[in-house]
């Protein structure tokens, strides 16, 4: 979870709103933060997503805001563990991950024997945003 700014200090990963357009608020973005210089950089892991839910917005946006911890499973998970301790624990996020997989292949055996085929690739698409972490 750690990672260095250029000005050498440590960054810490916290959730933020990220204002896009002036508009449209995107609530609960992972984000590393730094304490030296005051540097935000977008969870690398999610940036894409961001990128792509920005371009889904559109040039001209309705005012409004997202949360993106319900848009995104990588944040519902950050957000689950800081709800679960106060600062974001490397151990909180890989229980909230472990908790949240779990469920979504609950939910997947259920769609699976419902077949329901629409639901079972939404499953799929959530637990790929979950792996998405680790691609970074
Ligand atoms: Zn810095």
């Amino acid at each position: 979870m750690l990672k260095h700014c250029l000005c050498g200090e440590e960054m810490s990963l916290g959730l933020r709103t990220v204002i896009f357009a002036r508009k449209v608020n995107i609530n609960n973005v992972p984000v590393y933060n730094c304490p030296g210089c005051g540097r935000n950089d977008v969870f690398p892991g999610i940036k894409e997503d961001v990128g792509k839910l920005v371009g889904q917005l559109g040039a001209k946006p309705t005012p409004g805001s997202i949360p993106f911890d319900q848009v995104h499973e990588w944040a519902g998970v950050l957000s689950q563990a800081l709800n679960d301790s106060d600062s974001l624990q490397a151990t909180a996020i890989a229980k909230a991950t472990e908790e949240r997989i779990d469920r979504l292949l609950d939910l997947l055996l259920i769609a699976s024997s419902l077949e329901d085929e629409a639901w079972k690739s939404e499953i799929h698409m959530r637990l790929s945003q979950l792996s998405a972490q680790y691609v970074s």
